[in-house]
C-alpha cells in the first residue's frame, strides 16, 4: 500500500492576503502600516471616504511583497484632529495623552495652546505641557506666564530636551502620546531623544513615501524603547480648528466651567450675554480667565458655522 502523500506546506501567496497592522506614517493618501511582526507595508487607501491617522489599526489587502491597499480601519479609542469650514486633517488616533511643547525663544500663541488643551479634554486625553529649553535664561518668565494654567489642572513640565529628556520620558511611560507644537519649540529634538529609532525611521519613511522633501509635513509614529508605548510627531501647525465637536462637547471640554454646570438661569446657556449667567459672574470675579471664555465663544461659533446648511457648499 502506498502511503498517501503529505501535502507540501504551501506558503500563502503574499499578494491577496488580508492582514492587519498599525499605521506608523501618513502623508496625504499614502500610509506606512507596520504588521505585528514589524514588517512595513506601503499602502494606498481604497475609496475616498476612508480616512486614517497614525495610531490607527488598519486592515489591508496585500498587493505585493511590500505593498497593500487599506480596506478598513479599526474602532478608535480617540481621534485627535483639526477641522474648520474648509478642510479637516487627522493627526493621531488612539492616543491617551497630548503633549504640547512650548519654549521661551519662540513667540507663544496661547490661543493655539488652548485649542490643543480643549481638544485633549474633548477626547478624554491627559495633557502634558512641556516647557522646553529650560537652559535658556527666559525660561522662568515662560513658567510665570504659564502659571494661570494651573486653574484647570495644567502644571508645566520643565525640560531641556537637548540635555536630558528623562523628565518627559517618565510622563510618556504607559501612554500613547501625540506631540504638538509650533515650529521651533523643539519637537524634533524631543522625538530624536525619546525614540532612538527616529532618525533611522525618518529616512525609511521618506524612502517609503518616495520623497524626502515631505518628511516635515508628514506625520509619523515612533515606538518607545522596550515597551508597547508610542508617540506620534505632528507637523507644526498655525491653525487648529475644532469644528468637528458640537457646541455642547466644546463647553464640556472647558474643565474649569464644570463646577458651574446647572448654575445659570437658562439650562442651554452659552455663557455669552445671557442674564443670570454664573460663568460670566465667575469671570468678573477673576475665577475664570476671560481669554478662555472668549475662546469658548469662538469655538462654538466655528462649530455652528460648519453645521449651518447655508455653508454646506463651502465644506
Ligand atoms: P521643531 O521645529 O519643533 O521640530 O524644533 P527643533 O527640534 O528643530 O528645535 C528648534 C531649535 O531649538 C533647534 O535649534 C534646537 O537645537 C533647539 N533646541 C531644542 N531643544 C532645546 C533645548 O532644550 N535647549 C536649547 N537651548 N535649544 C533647544
Ligand atoms: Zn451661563
Amino acid at each position: 500500500m502506498i502511503a498517501p502523500q503529505r501535502p507540501a506546506a504551501v506558503e500563502p501567496p503574499r499578494a491577496g492576503r488580508r492582514v492587519e497592522g498599525l499605521v506608523v506614517a501618513a502623508y496625504r493618501r499614502h500610509y506606512t502600516v507596520e504588521l505585528d511582526d514589524r514588517t512595513p507595508i506601503d499602502c494606498v487607501i481604497r475609496g475616498r471616504s476612508l480616512q486614517l491617522a497614525c495610531g490607527d489599526r488598519a486592515a489591508l489587502l496585500r498587493t505585493g511583497s511590500g505593498t497593500g491597499v487599506i480596506e478598513s480601519v479599526g474602532t478608535r479609542g480617540s481621534l485627535f484632529y483639526r477641522s474648520d469650514l474648509f478642510r479637516e486633517k487627522l493627526i493621531a488616533a488612539n492616543v491617551t495623552q497630548v503633549v504640547g511643547v512650548v519654549a521661551p525663544d519662540v513667540a507663544l500663541d496661547e490661543n493655539l495652546l488652548n485649542r490643543w488643551i480643549v481638544a485633549a479634554a474633548a477626547e478624554g486625553c491627559a495633557f502634558v505641557l512641556a516647557a522646553n529649553k529650560a537652559d535658556l535664561p527666559d525660561h522662568s518668565a515662560l513658567l510665570a506666564r504659564l502659571k494661570p494654567y494651573a486653574a484647570f489642572g495644567i502644571e508645566p513640565l520643565s525640560l531641556s530636551a537637548k540635555r536630558d529628556v528623562h523628565p518627559l520620558l517618565a510622563e510618556l511611560a504607559g501612554k500613547r502620546s501625540v506631540l504638538i507644537g509650533q515650529s521651533g519649540m523643539g519637537k524634533s529634538t524631543i522625538i530624536n531623544a525619546v525614540a532612538p529609532s527616529a532618525a533611522a525611521r525618518t529616512a525609511e519613511v521618506s524612502r517609503a513615501l518616495k520623497t524626502g522633501r515631505h518628511t516635515t509635513t508628514s506625520t509619523a509614529l515612533y515606538r518607545l524603547p522596550d515597551c508597547d508605548d508610542w508617540i506620534v510627531d505632528s507637523p507644526g501647525m498655525k491653525v487648529f480648528g475644532l469644528a468637528h465637536y458640537p457646541p455642547d462637547a466644546i463647553v464640556h471640554a472647558f474643565v474649569e466651567l464644570r463646577p458651574y454646570e446647572g448654575h445659570c438661569r437658562f439650562t442651554d446657556c452659552r455663557h455669552d450675554r445671557e442674564p443670570g449667567c454664573a460663568v460670566q459672574v465667575a469671570v468678573s470675579d477673576g475665577a475664570i480667565a476671560p481669554q478662555r471664555l472668549a475662546l469658548l465663544h469662538d469655538l462654538v461659533r466655528e462649530s455652528e458655522a460648519v453645521r449651518d446648511p447655508r455653508n454646506r457648499s463651502k465644506s
